[in-house]
């Protein structure tokens, strides 16, 4: 049986949590972030891994489907709807092929952190043998571009385009979706699958345009200047001074890599991050082959049952069902009330973080620095990160933590980052400062979508979402938004995403089937559902409010947190839901005709 903290002792360590909370919320420090425009626009606008620009003419024509991004998102709704029947879907990507968010994250040591037998969709359908159980990024790209070729996706796919504007034509019952090619493409379904982690975010530094050193953000990884590759040793960085500014999911992969190579590394560290175990192995070729017909969908909800604790986790264990299993492990013989259950969560969350930070101790030759990689903030008040590599790095000579909780960077010069009165002379300055995966829609979806009466989605969702299941708006007919949002949210994106294409494919299948040339949720079916959003919020207001800022409790600001607006009852009862409502067949809660 786990032993977990007493009372007391969790109480205390409560009580630090908001010590730490309060002091990353002290109005000296500046946790705004530079408007990627104009001068930042540079780091945003690259694209190293662009190849040879694609000369072509500008394109008009008609299609079924259009979807923006050949991310995951996009790539699975085309494939859902060729499998409906619906083959006439055109796919329009910025990038140079398929991928999203593995097309750009190519920093050194890219992986994934969800295991690769639930991550990776469509497994059965292409009989891809993943190899290991954790995916670096170079493996998940390819297998993005095979499943582009598996499913015929390339012939109508244009890359390099980036879409400017997606405009509902009321006379004509098609969207009008306009790109920086000149093109225009008219369809009767549009879909949105460009991804929430899409736009890079620079910290507001003063001085950032001023350095005269090489500098990038980690989504824009530049080989030319560091050398080597996601796997190879950085060989240009061997004399360099290195700084990297970001300790979340992407900074804990790519430090261990740059600490390997670089002359001197600083690393600023805001926030410590939780550092689980990995648990990475290679696939079992022989164990690979037992599985069975419709074993990827059982797997995917097993990993999802084993990270909430309802069944043992021994087949699918790593870090992210630690929490899962010490819930069966000290679960009553006797029912428990929900105070009860929410009151043994609160110890075991205190465990798992008690672990994570016995972890920094057991492995962290100096005390100073062991203290100051701790994380001090509930398990899920940020990201979870799984790395075996980066703890040890701070035990190397040549790397240095910088904890700049209290004393932010005062600013950059043109060869250095002044931290105070301390001043730190680099080569390099890699931004690990993430993306706008919350704020204004317009952040993130950089042209505008205009619906119903020329109505745009940046004023839909002025006050957050509002959908029907995550997934269509009211004035927006014919249109799909792919993504978390109000719909169940998991820590594996791909299974809401194929979730959703699923659901989507058979909405447009039915309609066609109908007749239909217009389907859209009524104003009363989508404010239904803002009822039930409100009624069954994953986490309280409360719960952010309680947390160290960061991007997901709108950095400690208030307003709606990140996955506030998510479906609480979870992903089984979510699963249920959608099938039950496509088992009745009466696509209830939209208008058709
Ligand atoms: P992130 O989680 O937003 O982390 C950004 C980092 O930059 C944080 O450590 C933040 O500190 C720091 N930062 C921002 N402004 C700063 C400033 N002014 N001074 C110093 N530090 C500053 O971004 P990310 O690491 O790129 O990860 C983004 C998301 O991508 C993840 O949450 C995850 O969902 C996804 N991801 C997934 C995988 C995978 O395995 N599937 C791998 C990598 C990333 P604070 O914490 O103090 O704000």
């Amino acid at each position: 049986m786990a032993t977990l903290p007493s009372h007391d002792a969790a109480s205390e360590t409560l009580r630090k949590y908001q010590e730490e909370r309060d002091k990353r919320l002290d109005p000296r420090i500046d946790r705004s972030y530079a408007e990627t425009k104009g001068k930042y626009r540079s780091f945003v606008d690259v694209d190293p891994n662009a190849g040879e620009r694609i000369e072509r003419a500008a394109i008009a024509t008609e299609v079924d489907v259009a979807i923006v991004g050949g991310g995951f998102g996009g790539i699975l709704a085309a494939a859902r709807l060729k499998e409906a029947g619906v083959t006439d879907v055109m796919i329009v990507e910025k990038a140079s092929d398929f991928g999203g968010t593995w097309y750009w994250n190519r920093y050194p040591g890219v992986q994934c952190d969800i295991e690769s037998y639930s991550y990776l969709p469509l497994l059965e359908e292409t009989g891809y043998m993943p190899k290991e159980k954790f995916s670096f990024g170079d493996e998940i790209l390819r297998y993005c571009q095979q499943l582009g070729t598996h499913f015929d996706l390339y012939d109508k796919a244009v890359f390099q385009t980036e879409v400017t504007g997606a405009e509902w034509d009321a006379a004509a019952s098609r969207w009008i979706v306009s790109t920086d090619r000149g093109d225009r493409i008219a369809a009767r379904y549009f879909l949105l699958g460009s991804g929430r982690a899409n736009e890079p975010k620079l910290p507001a530094i003063p001085g950032i345009e001023s350095f005269r050193g090489k500098s990038f953000h980690s989504s824009r990884w530049d080989y030319s200047i560091t050398g080597g590759s996601i796997h190879d040793p950085l060989d240009k960085l061997h004399d360099k001074r290195v700084a990297v500014i970001g300790t979340g999911a992407t900074g804990i992969q790519l430090i261990p890599r740059v600490a390997r190579s670089a002359r001197q590394l600083y690393v600023f560290q805001r926030t410590p991050s939780s550092v689980g175990e990995r648990f990475n192995a290679p696939t079992d070729p022989g164990w690979y082959k037992t599985l069975g017909r419709g074993w990827q969908k059982q797997r995917r909800e097993l990993w999802l049952q084993a990270v909430h604790g309802s069944v043992d986790d021994s087949e699918v264990r790593d870090g992210w069902t630690d929490f899962g299993r010490l819930m069966r492990e000290t679960a009553p013989t006797t029912p428990e009330t929900e105070a009860e259950i929410g009151a043994r969560a609160m110890l075991i969350d205190v465990q798992v973080m008690n672990n994570r930070r016995a972890r920094i101790d057991a492995t962290i030759e100096n005390k100073e620095t062991a203290e100051r990689l701790k994380p001090w903030y509930n398990l899920y008040c940020k990201r979870p990160t799984f790395n075996d590599e980066f703890l040890p790095v701070f035990n190397q000579a040549n790397t240095k933590l910088v904890d700049i909780s209290e004393t932010p960077i005062t600013r950059i010069t043109e060869d250095a980052i002044i931290v105070d009165d301390q001043r730190y002379e680099v080569d390099l300055i890699i931004f690990a400062s993430g993306f706008h995966v919350v704020g204004p829609v317009e952040q993130r979806i950089r042209f505008p979508i205009a619906g119903r009466d020329g109505k745009l989605l940046s004023e839909h969702w002025r006050d957050g979402m509002r959908t029907l299941h995550g997934l269509m708006a009211h004035g927006f007919p014919n249109w799909f938004y792919l993504g978390q949002g109000q719909n169940a949210v998991t820590a594996n994106y791909t299974t809401t995403v194929d979730d959703q294409a699923i659901h989507l494919a058979y909405i447009i299948a039915a309609a066609r089937q109908r007749g239909a040339s217009i389907v859209e949720p009524t104003a009363e079916a989508e404010e239904a559902w803002q009822e039930v959003i409100r009624s069954s919020m994953l986490r309280p207001a409360e719960f952010y409010a309680s947390c160290t800022p960061g991007y997901y409790n709108n950095e400690g600001m208030g307003g709606t947190a990140l996955f506030e607006e998510g479906y609480g009852a979870g992903p089984a009862a979510f699963d249920a839901l959608l099938s039950d409502w496509r088992r009745d067949g009466n696509l209830a809660g939209l208008d058709t005709h």
